[in-house]
């Protein structure tokens, strides 16, 4: 397993977690056999927003000794009052529901409790209204809640409550797709959505991501925006590749789900690449960077994908990208202008004239 940090709570979260989204369904054996396959697998990163009721049972059957090892981001505003999944503002139903998760998941503390689910800022504005942000902020004051996140499908809405600076996590969905502008949550513009995840990334906020695969749309050529259908280890990659990510939280059910996602370590690099996106790139989207660094190798040894990142990080106010940039052994600088990675874009960005733009960037703020 790889693992990433949060920078603002330092957890070390690993790079595959659990999206638990249809593990309801599943027999209580077949659930409580995966979620321990997984957490031995050193899986240690759960999302609680499931479709239905449980799955809190099975957490706590399957990992309730375990528990300190594992980090659960559990959501204020989801109600399981019938069974089934629902979506509520009001805070005395959510205070009920937050003491039975925990008794169901057999623990006394949530690592991550997530304003749940808002999409419009009219759902902000009822959340607060409605008790639900009051009773998540005293939770963390007593303790029991250790940190604060979100989640949400849109990025307008996301930058006007990460700008209370309440979130150290964000849950977002993030696949092709989307950032194409093709499915249901494709919300904002490819550079809104970009933009985004460079803030996460700049501000420390990690990125969990929540429908990788749109919902298993895209590894369907039927059902494909791309009319291609891609594999689950290109879409991960992808997810991985932004900035700002931690973790990417596909669904899982029993099992053979756990392998066929861990899968993901022991495939060649040629499985996970997506360069085949450059065929579907909209527009607005073309020219821009994806980090995906189809473009290597370079002859002067320059990690362009990384540069790039880099280079957009700290334009974005991220002070630990210069100095990132500035531990390279080969920076921007060692250009020679050979055109390779022009040619070898899949997404049309003028690398060549890029780098060397990056490189009087970095120049600019003292970079040797
Ligand atoms: S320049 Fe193109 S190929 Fe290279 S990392 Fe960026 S998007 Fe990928
Ligand atoms: S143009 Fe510059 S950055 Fe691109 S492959 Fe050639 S040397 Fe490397």
């Amino acid at each position: 397993m790889e693992y990433r940090i949060n920078r603002r709570t330092n957890d070390r979260i690993s790079v595959i977690g659990l999206g638990t989204s249809y593990i309801s369904d599943s027999s209580e054996k077949d659930a409580i056999e995966a979620l321990a396959y997984a957490y031995e697998q050193g899986i240690n990163y759960a999302d609680l927003a499931t479709a239905g009721a449980k799955t809190f049972g099975y957490y706590g059957k399957a990992l309730g000794d375990v528990r300190k090892e594992m980090l659960y981001q559990v959501h204020f505003g989801a109600n399981y009052e019938t069974g089934a999944y629902g979506w509520t503002t009001k805070g005395e139903v959510i205070k009920r529901q937050v003491d039975w998760m925990l008794s169901e998941l057999k623990t006394d503390y949530i690592d991550y409790g997530f304003i749940h689910c808002i999409d419009e800022v009219k759902d902000w504005e009822a959340y607060k209204k409605g008790g639900a942000l009051d009773f998540l902020l005293d939770m963390k004051k007593q303790g029991v809640v250790r940190h604060i996140g979100m989640s949400t499908h849109n990025p307008a809405t996301a930058k006007v409550i990460l700008d209370t600076g309440l979130a150290d996590q964000l849950m977002f969905s993030i696949n092709p797709g989307y950032d194409y502008q093709q499915g249901e949550y494709a919300n904002g513009s490819s550079d809104e959505r970009l933009s985004l995840y460079r803030r996460c990334e700049a501000e420390g906020i990690g990125i969990s991501v929540m429908k990788p695969f749109s919902g298993g749309q895209l590894l369907d050529e039927k059902t494909s925006p791309f009319k291609r259908a891609l594999t689950r280890y290109q879409c991960i990659q992808y997810a991985l590749d932004k900035p700002g990510v931690l973790t990417v939280l596909p669904g899982i059910r029993n099992v053979q789900d756990v392998k066929d996602l861990l899968r993901f370590f022991e495939v060649s690099e040629e499985e996970r690449d997506y360069s085949c996106l450059g065929d579907f790139t909209p527009s607005d989207a073309s020219g821009i960077c994806v980090y995906c660094n189809h473009c290597q190798p370079c002859p002067m040894g320059i990690n362009v994908g990384l540069v790039n990142k880099y280079f957009d990080l700290a334009k974005a106010g991220d002070d630990m990208a210069v100095s990132h940039y500035n531990g390279l052994c080969v920076k921007a600088d060692a250009c020679v202008r050979c055109g390779h990675c022009d040619s070898r874009c899949p997404f049309h960005v003028k690398q060549m004239d890029r780098t060397g733009e990056i490189a009087e960037y970095f120049k600019a703020r003292g970079s040797m």
